[in-house]
């Protein structure tokens, strides 16, 4: 590193004495403290489903070295924009959660974009790690009201991790409401720190195209958002629970539409 450079925090400048589970931060015989976690970077990083050496792919090869042992999501770099327009600046986090460059950024923003905000789709391919309670939710869920099988994303108004889509968990386009299964995982880390903030822009690029967010919160979790259910696990309690929500938040009228009743047969169970 030149004499001129700024000094970059936790990566082995002295006076930084933090180390992290991924090895980055400072080194060993420096490290006072070593944090049984990863770096913001990596946490970031494994939440938007990418390598450190995509990033590195990424940024201008003067910032290379540095950022190949950067611990900051809020540190700036020069990058060259993936679509091939100009270079830019911009920290780690924007990179990794925003659009792109300036000018990626205004294509996301222009009216063709926000005019779909809001429909719902089908993204092929989509949600490989859903898991057990996840399916189970949809089950019983679908015992109670009509759920498309044919739509697993919806577009919005801006980009989420770089995409002008979210996809929620369940999806009911009848009411406009989507529902998310939070539990805080094996390690108890899911669903905390970055990734609540993450959840809570999900839920607000949500509101900003007419959806509404039910949030189960499991097995510890406290509130998030204005229709949390706070649970120990899954259970037919909560799918009561569920439905009392979504006709708080549309109306009774509107769920009774959807409402599957005792002589629909299963064939009418499609959406
Ligand atoms: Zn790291
Ligand atoms: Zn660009």
């Amino acid at each position: 590193m030149e004499d001129d450079a700024p000094p970059r925090t936790g990566t082995g400048v002295p006076g930084t004495s933090v180390r992290f589970r991924c090895g980055h931060g400072a080194p060993v015989d420096e490290a006072r403290i070593t944090l049984q976690r990863q770096c913001p970077l990596c946490m970031l990083l494994a939440e938007t489903r990418r390598t450190r050496d995509q990033l590195l792919h990424r940024v201008a090869p003067a910032g290379r070295a540095a950022l190949a042992v950067e611990t900051r999501i809020g540190a700036d770099y020069e990058w060259i924009c993936v679509r091939g327009h100009s270079r830019y600046s911009a920290s780690v986090r924007e990179v990794l959660t925003g659009p792109g460059c300036p000018k990626c950024r205004r294509n996301a923003q222009a009216p063709a974009a926000r005019f779909e905000g809001g429909v719902p789709f089908m993204k092929p391919g989509l949600r490989l790690g859903t898991s057990q309670t996840e399916q189970r939710l949809r089950v019983m869920l679908a015992e109670r009201i009509r759920l498309p099988h044919r739509v697993n994303a919806i577009k919005i108004s801006r980009t989420f991790f770089g995409k002008p889509e979210v996809w929620p968990d369940i999806i009911i386009p009848g009411l406009m409401v989507a529902i998310e299964y939070d539990d805080p995982g094996r390690d108890g880390m899911s669903h905390r720190g970055l990734k609540e903030t993450s959840d809570r822009e999900k839920d607000a690029a949500l509101n900003e195209v007419g959806w509404e967010v039910i949030r189960l919160r499991a097995n510890g979790l406290h509130e998030l958002g204005p229709y949390s259910i706070v649970c120990p696990a899954l259970s037919s309690g909560v799918v009561d629970r569920i439905m009392e929500l979504l006709m708080q938040i549309r109306g009774v009228e509107a769920v009774d539409r959807l409402r599957i009743r005792p002589e629909d047969g299963p064939d009418s169970r499609e959406g």
